[in-house]
């Protein structure tokens, strides 16, 4: 874009060309003012002027009837050079007729003769300039030069546009965008996040003629659609998605969409806008879709969403974040002991009391803000088994839960060590817990991280396993110590056959590896008795406890001992 604040302080180019001086003498005093005014006799030596490049002029104002050169001629030529067609002309005259044709030839405006009020002279010329510059700012950011396809600027003047028109036409808004975006910058660097924001342009291009639609891209990983209603978006996010992962093998790019159908015509085009943005980002971080529609509810759940980050620093400052514990019992034996514990996060809101973690762990997965969460639930876990190992004498494991966003933290490490030397404990102490899914988004990099935490010590849980994509051959090669079973296949075991038939083949597969099963989610002595008979070897789940503020806790430790 053109930048138009370092010349702002500087008196901007005018060009007279009038034919008799006393005229360009009056005109030149009331344009000195504003401007920095430059003359010519005729239309021929305007020309000259403009195309020796000394300056770069903002305005000409132009008499019609000159000798060599007329003013018409003139303006004719003007508008044939690509370099000059830009600059508006305002052209002097007394002839009613005249102006008409130099309006149709291009000229922006006219001054009669005699000249009017100078204040008038120069409130026109201010206007024709600003009018020219505004235009080329739109023009100048038309186009978003990494993928080709529109800014949103320019995305939504077109759209403004084409509804004046096409105003009884039934629209559909789509946002796109793409999950954990600065992750990818951040581990393959940003010419590789490029490739992929170039990637999806390309596509959405190809697709315009087919959906009769423009799209713009903005804020980075985000684009828009602009199409017909009823256009078939999930096979527009299936051509994304097929050509994503033609393209780029060893990453897998997810892709969120929200649409907003049949845009309410009443609304201002960036509503629209925002709405799609609404219902895609109510999704982010919901494995289990990839396409949300907007409806009114949606507005309320954003608002409260807004409030939650809002919240967030004061809610730690204050202890609005209360850790809960729930025990692991170790079912192997004739009774069941207990074995560990799971931290799991409680808000109490002081406004919008107890919030369930549903409602603010995946929001604050997608915004960052969770690590600084995950290192206060570590920090108060570790005190915890401190505070219980130095009462009771033994240490209770405690398992805390290390989300996607915290493995790729650089310190991570570092940071654990550093929590059992304040609170002395070994690594046996501090279980952590990744869930299966961030396993299948980036294999690689994920077991290397895992296989350091190891060597120092550290046991890890693969949390709700059977829930994301592993295959056989991956699971054989990830460095784990335990499997946590999801909560679904317990609670399915008895509804239909094929989840008991899992539990079972999951039971042989922690078998083969030779790690232990949790059974989470267990809630009564029948789903406890058919893990059991089956070889599952932990149990997590109401029938032993919900998860309890410590001092709760501290009773199982005490019934225990
Ligand atoms: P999760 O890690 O799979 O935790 C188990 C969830 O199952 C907990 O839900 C627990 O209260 C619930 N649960 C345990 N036993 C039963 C049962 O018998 N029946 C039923 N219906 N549910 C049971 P909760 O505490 O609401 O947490 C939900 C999810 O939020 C957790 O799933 C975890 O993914 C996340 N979360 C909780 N605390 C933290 C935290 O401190 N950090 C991070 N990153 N995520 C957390
Ligand atoms: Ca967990
Ligand atoms: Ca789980």
């Amino acid at each position: 874009m053109q930048n138009f604040g370092d010349i702002s302080n500087l008196k901007r180019h005018v060009l007279v060309v009038e034919d008799e001086l006393i005229n360009r003498e009056i005109l030149s005093n009331i344009l000195s003012k504003d401007y920095e005014v430059h003359s010519a006799a005729n239309g021929e030596e305007a020309l000259r002027i403009l195309r020796s490049g000394t300056c770069s002029f903002s305005l000409i104002l132009a008499d019609l009837l000159m000798p060599v050169m007329d003013g018409f001629e003139m303006i004719r030529l003007l508008k044939e050079d690509e370099s000059l067609r830009t600059i508006p002309v305002i052209v002097m005259t007394s002839e009613t007729d005249a102006e008409v044709r130099s309006i149709k030839m291009g000229a922006a405006d006219f001054i009669t003769k005699p000249y009017d009020m100078p204040d008038v002279i120069l409130a026109r010329c201010e206007r024709i300039i600003e009018l020219q510059e505004n235009k080329s700012i739109i023009h100048g950011t038309e186009k978003d030069h990494l993928t080709g396809l529109y800014s949103r600027e320019y995305f939504v003047e077109y759209i403004k546009l084409t509804e004046k028109y096409k105003a009884d036409r039934k629209v559909d808004i789509l946002a796109i965008n793409i999950e954990h975006f600065h992750l990818l910058n951040e581990l393959y660097g940003r010419k590789a996040g490029d490739n992929v924001l170039i990637r999806i342009g390309q596509i959405l291009m190809d697709l315009y003629d087919e959906i009769s639609g423009i799209g713009c891209r903005t804020e980075a990983d985000c684009f828009y659609i602009y199409c017909g209603h009823d256009t078939d978006y999930a096979s527009i996010l299936n051509k994304l998605n097929q050509g994503l992962s033609d393209t780029f093998t060893s990453h897998r790019i997810r892709l969120r969409m929200g649409v907003y159908r049949d845009a309410d015509k009443s609304l201002m085009v960036e509503n629209w806008l925002d709405r799609a943005k609404t219902a895609c980002d109510r999704i982010r971080g919901d494995y289990s879709t990839d396409i949300a529609i907007y409806n009114n509810d949606l507005f309320d759940q954003s608002k409260f969403q807004e409030r939650l980050i809002n919240d967030i620093d004061d809610a730690i400052e204050h202890k609005d974040f209360i850790v809960f514990y729930q025990p692991k019992y170790d079912i192997r034996g004739d009774k069941p002991t207990l074995r560990s514990a799971e931290a799991l996060i409680r808000w109490n809101h002081p406004a919008l009391g107890m919030i369930s973690p549903a409602s603010f762990i995946p929001l604050f997965e997608s915004n960052g803000l969770i690590q600084k969460l995950d290192r206060f639930v570590w920090q108060e876990a570790a005190k915890q088994i401190g505070l219980w190992k130095e009462k009771y004498g033994v240490a209770i494991p405690v398992s805390v839960n290390v989300s996607r966003m915290d493995i790729y933290y650089p310190e991570l490490k570092e940071n654990f060590l550093r929590l059992l030397r304040e609170n002395d404990l070994s690594p046996k102490d501090l279980l952590l817990e990744i869930t299966e899914s961030a396993y299948s988004e980036n294999a690689e990099q994920l077991i290397s991280i895992v296989e350091n935490l190891r060597e120092s010590g550290f046991m890890i849980e693969m949390d709700d396993f059977g829930s994301g994509y592993s295959s056989l051959n991956m699971l054989t090669s990830i460095p784990i110590d335990a499997l946590k079973l999801d909560m679904k296949f317990v609670q399915n075991m008895k509804k239909d056959a094929k989840s008991m038939k899992l539990v079972e083949l999951v039971l042989e597969i922690a078998d083969f590896l030779q790690v232990p099963i949790i059974a989470e989610g267990v809630e009564t002595e029948e789903q406890l008795k058919l893990l059991k008979d089956r070889g599952c070897d932990i149990i997590q789940g109401y029938y032993f406890s919900k998860p309890v503020p410590p001092e709760e806790f501290a009773e199982f430790i005490e019934r225990e001992l």
